[in-house]
């Protein structure tokens, strides 16, 4: 089996503050049409590793100090995160961060700015968001303030599909939702996967779900890949089973 990977990060060690290392020597690949789930518990470094590859470290006093991130074969390390989005890669913050005094639709609209697109083209992705997300089509005229937890997730995913990106990195999506929420919007981001053509590299703690839906894993521990496989194989593995599915 031939797999194009779209995003490679090699052996990358990250540190805040010039002093506390956290990412101690990670590598991961992210296979295209793939969705890829990074796994491990609070602190194990998933959001640092998102942050690493989209660039997004330095307004927190982080740096990629070894190793390197190709994305097409092209090392991104040192583009500024826009430059990233235009390549096709766009980060779903943890915590959802609408603006929260625009409108659904109006926070939808943000995610087309770096694009430059014609009123109609950005009015068919409009559409296809809301194909998604019928949810969000019936708030769209809502404060986003206003709107519940999952609507936020949901109102975050839509905005970045607003960039037309490749791969989508999502943070922990799973985080302050009820369970069926979790799912529908697991649910959502399978459908994109298969019908899209969306590539997904998604941080999650909650590995029994993020299991079912990826096809492949990497569980993160003290900065460190300490176990990568197929999902279906991580799922049936004994260790996993122990220390990760019990858990969630
Ligand atoms: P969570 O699910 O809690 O976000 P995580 O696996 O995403 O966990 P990270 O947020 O990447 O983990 O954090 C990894 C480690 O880096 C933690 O020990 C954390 O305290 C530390 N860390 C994160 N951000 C900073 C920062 N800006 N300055 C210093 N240390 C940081």
């Amino acid at each position: 089996q031939t797999e194009e990977n779209l995003l490679e990060v090699n052996n990358i060690e990250v540190i805040y503050n010039h002093v506390i290392l956290v990412l101690k020597g990670v590598s991961l690949s992210v296979p295209k049409g793939g969705i890829t789930a990074l796994l491990g518990g609070n602190g194990a470094g998933k959001t640092t590793t998102l942050k690493a590859i989209s660039n997004l470290l330095k307004s927190e006093r982080g740096e990629v100090t070894k190793g390197n991130i190709r994305y097409r074969g092209e090392r991104v390390q040192d583009l500024v995160p826009s430059d990233l989005v235009k390549k096709g890669v766009i980060q779903v913050m943890e915590g959802r961060h609408c603006f929260e005094h625009l409108t659904v639709e109006e926070n939808l609209l943000t995610g087309a700015y770096t694009r430059g697109s014609s009123r109609g083209e950005i009015e068919k992705d409009l559409d296809l968001v809301y194909t998604y997300f019928p949810r969000l089509k019936e708030r769209r005229r809502s404060q986003a303030g206003y709107t519940s937890g999952g609507e936020q997730q949901m109102v975050a995913i839509g905005r970045a599909l607003m960039s037309r990106p490749e791969t989508i990195l999502l943070d922990e999506p799973s985080m302050g939702l009820a369970p069926q929420l979790v799912e529908q919007i697991f649910g959502i981001v399978k459908s994109l996967n298969e019908d899209q053509g969306y590539t997904f590299l998604l941080a999650e703690q909650n590995t029994n779900v993020a299991l079912r839906f990826a096809h492949y894993g990497y569980i993160l521990e003290n900065g460190r890949v300490v176990m990568d496989g197929p999902a279906k194989e991580l799922r049936e593995n004994p260790d996993v089973k122990e220390f990760y599915l019990g858990m969630s």
